[in-house]
């Protein structure tokens, strides 16, 4: 059965995600995978089709290039917790609304609470776009793009959050231009371990 009936799924942040309509349209949750006790916290945009089936985060095209970037940098699904900005796929993938950013992130910011990661790696524009708007989602639009501001650790709060914020490119679109951002994925990756000691 879908994760989406599932009991677990009623405290009031999970309630907010059921009002949307991806939530109707969606096969299932994608909540995190990975080690959630991980010292770093990777996170998307929102969940595929593959996704959204199997209910698991970076499982399909994405995921498996996500999964060779870490063994490139000696880490593996062990060393992270991976989750996204939004729980559940919306329709033909299409570019997540406001609405559902701003139903959806309390969750993601739960989970952050929970897990009290060293260092966010927000993966691509919106994840990145998100954290830096620092809970004010009109703000979105204005912030930098991840060209400009990956790789540079920036300190933010949102509410009583306080978060080690790290910008890497989404694997997707590493894989789109291989040769020139994966030496610079590896290059972040080097400054994010060593931020967090050993991992
Ligand atoms: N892209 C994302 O941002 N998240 C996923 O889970 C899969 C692809």
């Amino acid at each position: 059965m879908s994760n989406k009936y599932s009991k677990n799924f009623n405290f009031k942040e999970a309630r907010l995600v059921k009002k949307t309509s991806i939530f109707k349209s969606c096969k299932n949750l994608v909540i995190g995978k990975g080690n959630s006790s991980a010292k770093i916290l990777f996170v998307g945009e929102a969940p595929g089709k593959k996704e959204d089936e199997l209910g698991i985060p970076f499982c399909g095209a994405s995921g498996k290039n996500l999964d060779k970037l870490l063994e490139n940098v000696g880490l593996s699904l062990e060393d992270i917790y991976v989750v996204n900005i939004l729980k559940c796929r919306p329709p033909e993938n299409r570019n997540p609304s406001m609405e559902e950013i701003k139903a959806h992130t309390p969750w993601l910011l739960k989970q952050i609470k929970e897990m009290k990661p060293k260092v966010v790696c927000s993966l691509g524009n919106y994840a990145t776009k998100f954290f830096l708007s620092l809970g004010d989602l009109q703000l979105m639009k204005k912030q930098p793009g991840i060209t400009e501001i990956h790789g540079k650790i920036k300190k933010i709060k949102i509410g009583d959050l306080k978060i080690k914020l790290l910008p890497l490119f989404h694997p997707a679109a590493i894989i789109y231009n291989r040769t020139k951002l994966t030496p610079l994925w590896e290059k972040d990756m080097k400054i994010v371990k060593k931020f967090v000691g050993s991992v």
